[in-house]
């Protein structure tokens, strides 16, 4: 259970106190090194302006990042990380000394407009993508989702959520086949925050790591983030914390002990998402198209009119909705287009091409602007 005056009681159950952060054997063999050093293990629940919150068993502390802000964003200090922090003794400010490797991170595109990386969350387990059954289900939507998790390297879970609008169980049994057929090696399970329906499940799904939902706005994400933390994520937000020299400060967090065991993960970025170099993911959300495409005459077969191609054989066989390869497509191009707008050496050739033609002042200054993260 959260409790507002966060403070890891010691220990009942002869857990380690950072245990219900996730804390185990192979973050601190990991963390083995900073031991020796004094540091402190912690995990990071909210990132700041070169500052974040981090999870210690001082409590929660406040330490500054500029140790280990390294100029490549998608390695700078994010929601999730476990860190090193000096201890309580080290006086003002606390630093970040290192980070400890990630074991999975979610990244995303920043805009359509601006192509940086930017990790959202890290050391993620599940990523439990949210499908509301209010509106039409949008297949291509999830596979996007999709991508998304397997890239990170979570585990997704489909929850259909508002269950309770769909109360003929055959028709939500349809509803289920359609999503699972897009979801191959993914649990797809129906919820409703109001009848309870899937909740213990769900629950017991997520229990043993870390969980970010994922979905569009309207999804249901907030209403089942809340039930999952057991009480309004808004109300813990604004609770006050002691930090590590006893004083109350108030502070926002992005990262919750659930009740039922886990951690969950809510972060603004992560509300709205893109891919983000997610190819290899794209594959395993297109996975019977992969293992089709091993039977093709050709190795590097389109699956467009190539002699000997398995996967338009499947098509007209009715064994693969054409719909899935259109998709597939789609998400390939859209991943291409991504990654070639951030490869580093693109960049470094437009912007000499910029200072070739003279037309530095401008264009240089909103490219080096978008070029930073915030
Ligand atoms: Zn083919």
């Amino acid at each position: 259970m959260f409790h507002a005056s966060f403070r890891p009681s010691s220990v009942s159950d002869g857990r380690h106190p950072l245990a219900p952060y996730g804390w185990d054997e192979r973050w601190a063999a990991d963390f083995e090194p900073y031991a020796g050093r004094g540091l402190l293990p912690g995990r990071v629940v909210r990132v700041d302006r070169g500052q974040c919150d981090v999870a210690t068993v001082e409590g929660l502390v406040r330490a500054d990042t500029s140790f280990v802000t390294p100029h490549d964003p998608l390695r700078v200090v994010c929601t999730g990380d476990w860190a090193a922090v000096d201890p309580v003794d080290a006086g003002d400010p606390r630093y970040v000394r290192a980070c400890l490797p990630r074991r999975t991170a979610f990244a995303r595109s920043t805009s359509s407009k601006r192509s940086e990386g930017q990790v959202l969350a890290a050391n993620v387990d599940h990523a439990v993508i949210t499908v509301s059954l209010a509106v039409e289900l949008d297949l291509g939507r999830i596979e996007r989702f999709l991508a998304l998790a397997w890239e990170s390297g979570a585990q997704p879970t489909v929850v259909l959520s508002k269950a309770d609008l769909v109360p003929d169980p055959v028709g939500l049994s349809y509803l289920v086949e359609d999503v699972e057929t897009v979801a191959p090696g993914v649990q797809v399970l129906p919820v409703s925050c109001t009848t309870g329906e899937g909740l213990d499940v769900l629950a017991a799904t997520i229990a043993g790591g870390t969980t970010v939902l994922l979905g569009v706005s309207g999804a249901g994400k907030s209403t089942l983030a809340n039930t999952l933390v057991g009480e309004e994520i808004m109300t813990v937000q604004a609770a006050r914390d002691v930090d590590g020299k006893g004083r109350h400060t108030t502070t926002t967090r992005n990262l919750f002990v659930l009740p039922g065991g886990g951690v969950l993960i809510d972060t603004p970025g992560l509300r709205g998402v893109g891919l983000w170099d997610a190819e290899t993911g794209v594959g395993q959300v297109f996975s019977e198209i992969e293992e089709l495409a091993g039977d093709c005459r050709f190795h590097d077969c389109a699956h467009d009119a190539e002699p000997g191609c398995a996967v338009t054989a499947a098509i007209e066989e009715g064994a693969l909705p054409a719909r899935r390869l259109e998709s597939y497509r789609k998400l390939i191009r859209e991943n291409r287009r991504i990654v070639a707008k951030t490869d580093a050496r693109v960049r470094s050739e437009m912007l000499k091409e910029w200072k070739r033609i003279g037309a530095g002042g401008r264009a240089a200054m909103e490219f080096k602007r978008q070029g930073r993260i915030r």
